[in-house]
């Protein structure tokens, strides 16, 4: 038996086509497991009921338990949620001035051991199914009532590292008569696996990139990000320059400022050099201290500085401001409190 959410739309049609039952059947299943959020497959009324019982054989509909959800007081709530398995993950529901977002998790643990990151001290145990990320959604939309209109695949893990079962997650949480999360709202956010930024480009869905790039240069970058071995900075950049030809769309580069490693002025300089002329927009968020880690935020002066250094030299940029906090649903902070 095999969790439905792990199954795209062309997958279900041959499912059907399989049984001899008519592939449009797909289309009706999506509507009920994500319109109308159905609990058990007897729920499909318009569905015939020997199709249903053949169905139950070969299918299940999972439930992630919330084992604790804490509300910040900026109204951003953080779930941990416990999967079929035991392992833990955490997801983070955000308000916005135009709507509500998740910041869904894509892995346990992670891989990339970015060195002021808390998640990535954790090595990964394994990657999530589609299922466990699309049930990250479904069980916040059902617990708060809430339509959920963005998605930011942000949470613990390197959603590249994970590649197919986010592409599929990707599909399904966009299809029109299901969740409807239009991919202008869905953003992708990976540290730099610059052959998935390829193939990630070529996919068809519009669907938005954000680069972990957090230094200008090999020399910052090699020390604070791993991945920077296998594929420096200006392999990076290509592969950037790559998407923004093939899909006209503006990337994202998060830029965290960390106390006298990466917020200089020089550094500034030389991002502005290297990201000039491409189709970006710098996100500067101020770095969230990690106890067990020995980096520390920029004071404020440096980074309004560094954000002034940016905008004289006609970089789009915007120092972001933080959401959850007090309840550690800030960046990197996830999960790592509980395990
Ligand atoms: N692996 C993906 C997505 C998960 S991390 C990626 O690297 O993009 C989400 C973002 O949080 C990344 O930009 C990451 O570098 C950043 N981050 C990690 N730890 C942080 C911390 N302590 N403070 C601020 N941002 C952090």
């Amino acid at each position: 038996m095999e969790s439905i959410y792990n199954y795209t739309i062309e997958m279900l049609k041959q499912y059907f086509l399989d049984q001899g039952e008519k592939p449009f059947r797909s289309s009706q299943i999506i509507e009920w497991l994500y319109r109308h959020q159905i609990d058990t497959l007897d729920e499909m009324t318009n569905i015939k009921k020997a199709i249903v019982e053949q169905m139950k054989q070969d299918f299940y509909l999972p439930r992630l338990e919330c084992v604790t959800r804490q509300v910040s007081s900026d109204g951003t709530q953080k779930f941990l949620f416990r999967l079929e398995d035991g392992n833990l993950i955490e997801t983070v529901l955000m308000h916005h001035e135009y709507g509500y977002s998740v910041c869904v998790t894509t892995e346990v643990g992670c891989n990339m051991n970015c060195q002021f990151c808390a998640s990535g001290m954790k090595k990964k145990l394994r990657n999530l199914e589609t299922s466990e990320i699309i049930l990250q959604i479904l069980t916040i939309s059902k617990l708060t009532g809430l339509r959920i209109s963005h998605v930011v695949v942000m949470g613990i893990g390197e959603p590249f590292d994970n590649y197919e079962n986010v592409i599929r997650f990707l599909k399904i949480i966009n299809y029109p008569l299901g969740l409807e999360i239009g991919a202008r709202h869905i953003t992708v956010s990976t540290c730099g696996l610059v052959d998935k930024i390829y193939a990630y480009a070529d996919f068809d869905l519009q669907v938005n990139l954000a680069i972990s790039l957090h230094a200008p240069n090999n020399r910052i970058r090699n020390q604070l990000m791993p991945i920077n071995k296998a594929y420096p900075i200006e392999q990076l950049i290509d592969s950037i320059r790559y998407y923004i030809e093939k899909t006209n769309r503006r990337v994202t580069i998060e830029y965290i400022l960390i106390k006298g490693i990466n917020d200089s002025l020089e550094c500034a300089d030389e991002l502005a050099s290297l990201l000039h002329g491409l189709n970006v927009y710098v996100n500067l968020i101020p770095y969230n201290e990690v106890s067990s880690k020995p980096y520390e935020r920029s004071a404020k002066e440096s980074m309004v500085a560094f954000f002034d250094w940016l905008k004289k030299r006609k970089i789009n940029v915007q120092l972001r401001k933080e959401q959850g906090s007090d309840i550690d649903a800030a960046c990197g902070q996830l999960r790592s409190k509980h395990i």
